[in-house]
């Protein structure tokens, strides 16, 4: 059902949200009384206001949270587990008002935010699974003398700093591993996007969390807040997605006190099609790579790589299917793409756009924003787009599909690999043996084979390169926040 801006329903939903600071399982203003405001980014008007975190409530959320460390270390898995197991259907219960609250803050269409939404609550799941499962080693010395007897330990108190793409799935992907390895946590989320999180923060408490293993604090401070955290020393672990610049930085910052690190960074992903793919199939999975989240994901397709022979017919096609989608507050039915972020956010893609058409690259369809409030851009495919262009260096995060074209496999992989980011890649081809040459030769964390889509909570996600350090998801997410203690044992 479409919903006004400040219609009953909207308003109740926001109404719902706890505004408040989280720390140690209360929700209090900050200490400084200022608050931050939420804006919707299809109206740019103010949704509500939450309260915004100084160092001080930074401090007392990293205290509550190494207060509560020991006694939720000793907590048995599978309470840890059942707690998550809740969490997971709490949030399925209330998917409509979560997506709801979600497209707000966030602006993605309603079908979107559910997907977000499911995939999220399923980390909950999938890390309530893993929380019985973490096991150790008991061996045989090689000369037979001594025994080796190797467990696995909470890592400690952890800080996770997440993005505003996806609200929801960004935290779950932290928090359900840190739930079921026994580890405390303070979270920050995005000041553009802090609902989802504080929503999330209540389900968990509802579920049965402790009070202080999970701290939450928004604030328009990022760095001042997070910096004395993460040099104080009390934390052991720094979880954190966002921008590679953002990663370097904090990066630099743990290496004061040797936290461990978990980092999703930024990607540039390339998207390539060979001559013998399924054109249909190809089509359909740049559709995917590159719009969903109006292309505001790390996982996004920025750089189209098509052989020659079949580049204009594949341009036809997703020219054909860009200019079909329907714009709009993500809010209202029908809508397939939602507002940018936020105004810089559109600038951005303006004058990368600009960049390419500068140095030679035609539009097909788009190639502008759209007039009156909000963020909006249209589904733009650019063809002819050189190598050297802005948007096949830099991250574009918006709706922009520029293709470009390769003669070669040795080309088409090397203009793939030409980049400092490895997150993620994309290739379409029906020869088994292209598919796993290419697969083995692509410079990135995960490829995407003959599909537009790769995140499952029960996948390891994450980059190689400057995309990142750490995987999230899969059997080796709650590595993550584990150590490793081996007790040498004299019989
Ligand atoms: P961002 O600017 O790096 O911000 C990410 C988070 O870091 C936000 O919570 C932000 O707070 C916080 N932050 C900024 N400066 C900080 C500082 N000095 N100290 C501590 N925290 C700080 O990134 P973004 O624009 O929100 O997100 C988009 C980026 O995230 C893209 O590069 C995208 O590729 C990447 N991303 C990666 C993955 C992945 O899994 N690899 C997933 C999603 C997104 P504020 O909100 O206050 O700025």
């Amino acid at each position: 059902m479409s919903e006004t801006p400040g219609s009953d329903r909207e308003q109740a939903v926001l109404d719902a949200v706890p505004t408040g600071l989280f720390v140690g399982g209360s929700w209090r203003p900050a200490t400084s009384g200022a608050k931050l405001a939420v804006d919707d980014p299809s109206t740019g008007k103010t949704l509500v206001e939450v309260a915004d975190a100084t160092p001080d409530d930074g401090r007392a959320a990293l205290a509550a949270a190494v207060a509560a460390q020991p006694g939720f270390a000793a907590m048995p898995p599978r309470e840890r587990g059942e707690i998550l197991r809740r969490a997971f259907d709490l949030i399925m219960s209330r998917i409509d008002d979560l997506a709801l609250l979600m497209t707000l803050e966030m602006g993605k269409p309603i079908a979107e935010s559910k997907g977000e939404i499911t995939y999220a609550a399923e980390f909950f799941r999938w890390f309530a699974e893993e929380a019985v499962r973490i096991d150790g080693q008991y061996a045989v010395a090689p000369n037979g003398a001594s025994r080796f007897l190797v467990m696995r330990q909470p890592v400690g108190v952890c800080l996770l700093v997440t993005p505003w793409n996806f609200p929801m799935a960004m935290g779950t992907r932290k928090i359900g591993p840190a739930v079921a390895a026994g580890c405390t946590m303070v979270i920050k989320p995005a000041q553009q996007t802090p609902l989802s999180m504080h929503a999330l923060a209540a389900i968990l408490t509802e579920a049965g969390l402790p009070d202080g293993v999970l701290n939450v604090v928004t604030t328009s401070s990022a760095g001042k807040v997070m910096e004395p955290l993460i040099r104080d020393g009390r934390a052991r672990k720094l979880s954190f997605t966002g921008s590679t610049g953002v990663g370097r930085a904090l990066l630099e910052q743990a290496a004061d006190k040797v936290l461990r690190t978990s980092m999703e960074l930024g990607g540039n992903a390339p998207f390539l099609v060979f001559a013998d793919a399924d054109l249909d199939a190809a089509v359909e999975g740049a559709m995917t790579a590159k719009m969903r989240n109006m292309g505001e994901a790390c996982t996004a397709a920025n750089r189209f790589l098509v052989h020659r022979s079949v580049a204009d017919a594949f341009a036809d096609k997703l020219a054909e299917r860009m200019a079909a989608l329907r714009v709009g507050r993500g809010t209202d039915d029908g809508v397939q793409v939602g507002p940018l972020v936020d105004a810089k956010s559109r600038e951005k893609v303006v004058e990368l756009v600009g960049d390419a058409v500068d140095r030679g690259a035609t539009v097909r369809v788009g190639g502008d924003a759209v007039d009156g409030p909000g963020w909006f851009y249209r589904p733009t495919v650019l063809t002819g787009v050189p190598l050297e262009a802005r948007l096949t260096k830099e991250e574009i995060f918006g709706p922009v599909a520029p293709i470009s074209v390769f003669d070669t496999d040795d080309e088409a992989v090397a203009a793939a690999n030409d980049t400092e980011f490895g997150l993620v890649s994309y290739l379409f081809t029906e020869n088994l043996s292209r598919a796993l040459r290419v697969s083995e030769a692509l410079e990135s964390g995960m490829v995407g084979l003959n599909t537009g889509l790769v995140s499952n909570p029960a996948a390891p996600f994450g980059g190689i390169k400057q995309s990142g350090l750490g995987r999230e998801g899969g059997s080796v997410g709650i590595e993550e926040y584990l150590e490793t203690k081996y007790v040498a044992v004299n019989l």
